[in-house]
């Protein structure tokens, strides 16, 4: 509501006008190839596995995203998850299509958040993208993922405490489809994404590719 009778502003600059203008969309780091074939970094030359992912257990076969996660990106994707920004889902799944190639799978999930936190906010980005997405690609949504009560905040944790902290913090209803691409608003180190993709394939998933809007690029 709240949405509708602010006078709007770029996100981003403050702008008044859209809530990402059109300077600041067209001024967003779309991350394109060359890519790790596997965990989307960019990289010098196209490589199976890359100096951030090499020697690390991933269970999803590959991730891509569309955008590099800025300081831009980072202030948008924070009003679209706090603010609950709703037609920021349609915009930034215009992004992604543009972006990212239809996943090779039958359907999509999306990483849930997590239900301790939940109340209050009526709003889960992931969620809404995955929804948007799956419009787009014309490929269903099933929400047969969950998260256990009662898991750490990701946020501010070391990276391997935060890989420790989500393994096992997902849960798969019954047997999962054979073909998965699981949906998140942002890649940071991966741990989210393969914890949610670890917990896929245990439920019998054989391939599942990650889809985010945006993704930490942290080796140059
Ligand atoms: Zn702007
Ligand atoms: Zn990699």
């Amino acid at each position: 509501m709240l949405d509708l009778l602010l006078p709007q502003r770029c996100l981003v600059c403050s702008l008044p006008g859209e809530q990402v203008c059109g300077a600041c969309r067209s001024g967003l780091r779309r991350i394109a190839p060359p890519l790790c074939e596997r965990c989307g970094a960019p990289t010098a030359w196209p490589v199976r596995r890359c100096t951030e992912c090499t020697g690390r257990r991933l269970a999803f076969v590959r991730a891509r995203a569309a955008v590099e996660y800025d300081e831009s990106v980072r202030k948008v994707v924070a009003a679209w998850k706090e603010r609950g920004l709703r037609r920021l889902a349609a915009w930034a799944a215009e992004v992604v299509v543009e972006a990212v190639a239809r996943p090779n799978v039958s359907c999509l999930a999306y990483v849930p958040g997590d239900p301790d936190r939940r109340l209050g906010r009526g709003h889960h980005a992931a969620e809404r993208l995955a929804s948007e997405l799956s419009a787009a690609w014309e490929l269903p949504l099933l929400p047969f993922l969950s998260r256990r009560r009662g898991s750490r905040r990701q946020r501010g944790l070391p990276q391997p405490e935060r890989r420790r902290n989500v393994a096992g913090a997902f849960l798969v209803e019954g047997r999962a489809p054979a073909r998965v691409a699981l949906v998140d608003d942002v890649y940071t180190t991966g741990a989210t994404a393969n914890a949610a993709a670890s917990a896929l394939r245990k439920a019998r998933a054989g391939r599942v590719e990650v889809v985010t809007f945006a993704r930490a690029i942290r080796i140059r």
